[in-house]
This record gives C-alpha cells, sequence and structure tokens, in this order.
C-alpha cells in the first residue's frame, strides 16, 4: 500500500489526548476526489481528514496521525465530545446524488487494508470504527446506506452484533419494565446509550427519529423505517446484550 503524500492540509492542530482510539468513516459528497482534494486542503474550509480514499483506490494521507485533523465537527461517542482529539478520520470519495454513488471494490479493498494497518498500530477495537453518522446523528448521515458493514465485518475489522445469540423478549421486557423503562422509546434510548450513542442531546420526536435512523444505517441497512419497530427492537437487545456480555 502506497500513501499519497502531495496534498497536505493546513487544517489540524495538536491532539488533547493520547492516541487514537476511535476511527471514523465518512463520505465527501463532492463531485469527485480532486474536487475533495482541494476542498480538504482548503484553509479556509476548516476541514480536513487524515486520509482520502478515491473511486480507484489511491489513498492520499492529507494530515499526520499524530494530528488532529478536523472532520467529526460537534460529536459524541460512550461520554467523549472532543472525537477528533480522539479519532483517525478516513473519507471516501463518494456522493450519493453523483457519479461517484458507489463504494467500488477498488476502494473498500483500499479501506480494508488501512484499516488493517491502523488497528494493529493503535491498537483500536472493532466496536470503535464508527461512522460519522454515529456520532453526530442529528447532523450527518455519511458513510450511509450503501457503505458495506458486513463486508468489513467478515474481514475481522469492524463489529456486528452476533444475531444468533438467543433471547426470551418477554423476559427482556419485564426486565425493562422493572427498570423504569416502560415506553419503547425509554428502552430505545437507554439501549443506544449503552451502546454508545449521544441519547443527552434527544429531546423531540424528530431528534429522536434520526438517531434510530443513524444506528439503522449501520446495523440495519435493510430495514431503513427511521421507527423503532418490533425488527429493530428485536436486532437492537441482541446488539445490546452482546455489548453487556462483552464488556468489561
Ligand atoms: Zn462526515
Amino acid at each position: 500500500m502506497k500513501l499519497i503524500k502531495n496534498y497536505q492540509s493546513p487544517n489540524f492542530n495538536n491532539r488533547k489526548r493520547g492516541k487514537p482510539v476511535y476511527i471514523i468513516i465518512h463520505y465527501t459528497a463532492l463531485k469527485n476526489y480532486k474536487e475533495a482534494l482541494l476542498y480538504l486542503c482548503d484553509k479556509r474550509k476548516k476541514v480536513s481528514s487524515h486520509f482520502l480514499i478515491n473511486q480507484n483506490g489511491y489513498i492520499y494521507n492529507l494530515v499526520n496521525l499524530n494530528k488532529r485533523a478536523w472532520h467529526a465537527g460537534t460529536s459524541y461517542w460512550e461520554g467523549n465530545r472532543d472525537i477528533n482529539s480522539m479519532s483517525i478520520g478516513i473519507e471516501l470519495d463518494f456522493s450519493s446524488n453523483k457519479d461517484n454513488n458507489n463504494f467500488s471494490k477498488k476502494m473498500i479493498k483500499s479501506l480494508i487494508i488501512i484499516l488493517k494497518k491502523l488497528k494493529k498500530k493503535y491498537k483500536i477495537k472493532s466496536q470503535n470504527i464508527l461512522a460519522h453518522s454515529d456520532i453526530a446523528p442529528l447532523r450527518k448521515k455519511d458513510p450511509g446506506v450503501k457503505f458495506p458493514w458486513k463486508k468489513l465485518n467478515k474481514n475481522n475489522l469492524v463489529y456486528y452484533p452476533n444475531e444468533k445469540i438467543r433471547f426470551n423478549v418477554k423476559l427482556i421486557k419485564k426486565w425493562f419494565t422493572k427498570n423504569k423503562l416502560v415506553t419503547r422509546k425509554k428502552m430505545c434510548l437507554f439501549m443506544l446509550g449503552v451502546i454508545g450513542y449521544n441519547t443527552i442531546d434527544i429531546n423531540s420526536n424528530y431528534s429522536y427519529g434520526k438517531l434510530v435512523r443513524a444506528y439503522q444505517m449501520h446495523y440495519l441497512q435493510s430495514n431503513m423505517s427511521g421507527k423503532f419497530d418490533e425488527i429493530t427492537l428485536k436486532f437492537m437487545i441482541k446488539h445490546f446484550l452482546n455489548i453487556l456480555l462483552t464488556k468489561n
């Protein structure tokens, strides 16, 4: 894997924490990678990422990994709000309504290679490879519903709940009720909070819908209802139990 370093972004500063613990996946929402390179390296735009991968699988390294690139914006995960200080940002040359509206095989192949390297180098956990929409569900929807999370999981790179876990729905619901989680919304927010999502800033049905949709974009791409329906509930319980059983 060759990193291309002839484009350097001026948009970075010092990390406020030590080594990165998260990797955040983005798409550029721009026409092509050339436009993206100009954008991410323009001082006036005040945004950047550590890497940009184009449709041909070329990997551009725009910001030194020791530095804090500006890709996450206002965000939250597991109680942390300065995600830029704690993460590596990877932009993919993709836009849902332009010619580059597919994640090409070459692009994903390069992404797999770089994720492997970064995970090994920084000992980053699979659970900590996240979508921009996971950490900013009210503002962002990248890398979107087409992003191949399952394929990356098959390569042992990202987390995906074990769907084979068996449980008794009635028993779980009873436990929720016992713990004063009496509405479906309360159950949903409780589980998403344990998983890592920001549930503190959910103060309307609109924001609640956005959060559920962000969850579905990552884990339930075949069920993009934006509603906390029965399929989502059952899947999320599995996810929640997986997390409880694996958290130390
Ligand atoms: Zn993004």
